[in-house]
């Protein structure tokens, strides 16, 4: 089944500037914005301007150059902020949730980039 995009997402709303954001980074084809709600030192999301849902959808459909663009901005984001662990940074995590089970809260891909302190485990042990 095709993905349905929401117009009215949040990051839907930020890509046509009704509301505000603190860009890190913006190219031809992508976003990076700081999270609202840091959960760590570094807190950034990346997201493509294009109407994708989650990661399989834009990994799937997005153009070519679409992918390169969000790749390279991630990057570029990780080298901005020196989070780089092969350049003297600390290291980072990236996190892209989908789908109910995912708990993705807002429905156009995102990436986040965690970073700035030690992140733990990644998942919780279930129970
Ligand atoms: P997820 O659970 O992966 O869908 O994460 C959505 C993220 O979007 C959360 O970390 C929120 O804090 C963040 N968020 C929601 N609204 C905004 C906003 N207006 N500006 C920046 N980040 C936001």
């Amino acid at each position: 089944m095709a993905y349905a995009y929401d117009d009215q997402n949040i990051f839907a709303c930020i890509l046509r500037k009704e509301i505000p954001n603190k860009t890190v980074l913006e190219t031809p084809h992508s976003l990076a914005f700081e999270d609202i709600r840091p959960q760590a030192p570094n807190h950034v999301l990346v997201i493509p301007k294009g109407r994708y849902v989650c990661y399989d959808h834009f990994a799937l459909e997005a153009t070519e150059v679409e992918i390169v663009d969000f790749t390279r901005t991630i990057g570029a984001v990780c080298k901005m902020l020196g989070l780089q662990p092969g350049h003297d940074g600390q290291g980072y995590r990236l996190i892209s949730n989908a789908g109910t089970h995912g708990v993705q809260e807002v429905p156009h891909l995102h990436v986040h980039i965690l970073a700035g302190r030690s992140l733990g485990r990644m998942l919780q042990p279930a129970g």
